[in-house]
């Protein structure tokens, strides 16, 4: 037959439970039934041979025929359902004490080599009452006198395991049918708390995600619960950085498609000369721009964040790499008039992702440009320590004042005085953050309002020959 497991974790404890307990009740009572047994069998032995061998003591012989001199109690035999006898070496009685009179002679093959007792177990002829038997050889001056033997009924003994077999059976029901409730009320208090886990759990959705569990305690389940707050803590920290960035991209999409509309709307009002229509494309073309490279860096954020950005790693030349990022830098540059000057040691290769080390240092270099006023000086420098890169951008620009250091890495976060003056995005440094964490490596940045800014990158990398 199968036993079907209840579906509750419940049901499961309290049948396991029974099981353990009727399993260990069989054999605590196996045991005990076997032990009582082995016990009791040898208290008549013990006392069946004390008897024979105090009888054995006072033996003597007379013309052949053996007597015993030991008084036995005849109505305390017959009370205990023992008997006495002393036969000669032919096995013909010479006197019995004590009931079964009727007895017939037997004695254990090969008794008159032996010198010790033989036990033995038999029955009264037309009755199945047994009867353990005790033949002991008698010696008189050294020599066989004959056997004295003593018999004792097993009948109380095996009423009284009889008995005890019963006892067992009924107490093994007895003991279920108590466990059983108690059983079921310690599982239903051990489980209270996964109970309640479950329960509080199911009401926190997405609305509610300041909900905690709050349990107290050092065992398992509030162990376990702490660790779930935990993951709650964790979710709607990135709900709420899910939220904030929905918010912040809506709110770049607005300001350029506003533009964009107002400006398309406009021309459309009235026909209008060639060089209007010029103006408008013109504009239109500059936030198409804007979005263009909007959608890119959100690209490259969301794979920056995604924690599976294969990177590429290989071997490269970190000036050769640097080389057309300095050329697209330089024009920049030159448009404003500013000074770009550059320090990298020649033939460095090293082993890293060249697409994400370059984008790195464009984007650094780009904002030193963007933030450093006509005239200004912007300088990139590349240093190998034994095992890291270290790059460093500084420029004479505008800087960043205390208090906004530390967000300028958020997303979209762009100092506000700056804010009319660019059309950054706010996302540059975020994506370089991501970037240099990505490679293993730190970003810090120093700087003072008036004298300029420097970033700082430091990359663990494997350097391959100079
Ligand atoms: P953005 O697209 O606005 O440049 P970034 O994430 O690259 O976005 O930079 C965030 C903000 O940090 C910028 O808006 C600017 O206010 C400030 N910032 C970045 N680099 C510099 C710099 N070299 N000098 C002064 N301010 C800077």
């Amino acid at each position: 037959m199968k036993i079907r497991m209840p579906a509750t974790l419940r049901g499961r404890l309290v049948l396991l439970n029974l099981l353990l307990l009727t399993g260990i009740l069989f054999l605590t009572f196996i045991a005990s039934y076997l032990f009582l047994k082995a016990w009791l069998y040898r208290q008549v032995d013990n006392s069946m041979s004390m008897l024979a061998r105090e009888v054995s003591l006072d033996i003597t012989v007379e013309n052949n025929n053996i007597v015993s001199n030991y008084s036995v109690n005849d109505s305390e035999l017959e009370k205990q359902r023992q008997f006495m006898r002393v036969l000669n070496n032919n096995g013909a009685v010479q006197e019995h004490v004590g009931p079964f009179q009727e007895l017939p002679v037997q004695l254990p093959a090969n008794i008159e080599n032996l010198r010790r007792g033989v036990f033995e177990n038999t029955t009264m002829p037309g009755d199945d009452e047994v009867i353990r038997l005790y033949t002991l050889p008698v010696f008189y001056h050294e020599r066989p006198a004959g056997f004295v033997q003593t018999g004792q009924s097993l009948e109380s003994v095996q009423d009284l395991l009889q008995a005890t077999i019963f006892t067992l059976l009924f107490l093994i029901p007895l003991s279920l049918f108590i466990a059983w409730p108690c059983s079921r009320w310690l599982t239903f208090k051990t489980l209270a708390p996964l109970t309640y886990i479950a329960g509080t759990a199911e009401q926190i959705t997405g609305h509610q995600l300041y909900r905690r569990l709050g349990m107290k305690g050092e065992d398992e389940a509030a162990r376990m619960a702490a660790a779930l707050d935990r993951m709650l803590d964790r979710l709607q920290e990135s709900f709420e950085s899910y939220r904030q960035f929905t918010g912040d991209v809506s709110h770049e999409l607005r300001t350029p498609l506003t533009i964009i509309r107002g400006e398309v709307s406009l021309a459309l009002q009235k026909d209008r000369d060639g060089q209007y229509y010029r103006d408008v494309l013109a504009c239109v073309d500059n936030e198409v721009d804007r979005l263009v490279r909007l959608e890119e860096q959100l690209l490259l954020l969301a794979r920056a964040e995604g924690e599976k950005m294969d990177l590429r790693i290989a071997r490269f030349n970190v000036k050769e790499a640097l080389a057309p990022i300095l050329r697209q830098i330089s024009l920049l540059a030159a448009a404003k008039n500013q000074q770009i000057g550059w320090s990298i040691p020649e033939d460095i290769f090293i082993e890293s992702d060249s697409g994400v080390f370059k984008q790195i240092v464009l984007n650094l270099l780009d904002n030193a440009v963007k933030y450093t006023p006509r005239e200004g000086k912007v300088d990139l420098s590349v240093i190998c320590r034994p095992d890291r890169l270290v790059i460093t951008v500084s420029d004479t620009g505008e800087g960043i004042s205390g208090e906004h250091l530390e967000s300028v890495f958020q997303r979209f976060y762009r100092v506000p005085e700056q804010r009319s003056k660019s059309t950054g995005t706010g996302l540059g440094l975020a994506i370089v953050k991501k970037l240099v964490v990505l490679l293993g490596g730190e970003i810090a940045v120093n700087s003072n309002v008036g004298s300029g800014s420097t970033f700082r990158v430091s990359l663990p990398v494997a350097f391959s020959g100079k």
